[in-house]
């Protein structure tokens, strides 16, 4: 059986902040409710903070000098540091049985996920290519040659998947 693969990133997904002149009416602010006076505001999350108010709720930081990301899980809004430090990992690698943290890219194929390094056929070390495709079996990763060979010598046949 040949499966679809994807590459695709962890799960790590950031709020983009954006720092904006105040046009109009004055805006409230999400963090402590007082009307923003400041030259610039902060936008993020369709809500507008001071830059004083918009702050980590692990480490305090004001996630406008940090950055131009915040992050949120279960209504915390976090830097990406205590993001990472929270929450970071992807899940365990199918392959050399490593955490990947949440950052790292990752491969995806059916339920398992791989680190780009470990995701290589485990007999040749070939890489995949966009459009290769690649075969399971017995959880190991192969390439075509490398199934259709054990096939054909009958390697895999005593094991069922
Ligand atoms: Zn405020
Ligand atoms: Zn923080
Ligand atoms: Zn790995
Ligand atoms: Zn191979």
């Amino acid at each position: 059986m040949d499966l679809p693969w994807s590459r695709a990133s962890g799960h790590l997904k950031g709020v983009p902040m954006l720092s904006v002149q105040p046009k109009g009416k004055q805006k409230g602010c999400a963090g402590c409710n007082r009307k923003i006076k400041d030259r610039y505001l902060l936008k993020a999350l369709d809500k507008y903070w001071h830059e004083d108010c918009l702050k980590c709720a692990c480490c305090d930081c004001r996630l406008g000098e940090v950055g131009s990301t915040l992050y949120t899980k279960a209504n915390l809004i976090l830097c990406r540091r205590d993001y990472l430090r929270l929450f970071g990992t992807t899940g365990n690698c199918a392959a050399c049985s490593k955490l990947i943290p949440a950052f790292e890219m990752v491969m995806r194929a059916r339920d398992n996920v791989y680190h780009l390094d470990c995701f290589a056929c485990q007999l040749c070390n070939q890489r995949f290519c966009v459009g290769d495709k690649f075969f399971l079996k017995n959880n190991m990763i192969l390439c075509q040659m490398d199934y259709e060979e054990g096939q054909l010598n009958g390697t895999f046949d005593s094991q069922v998947q």
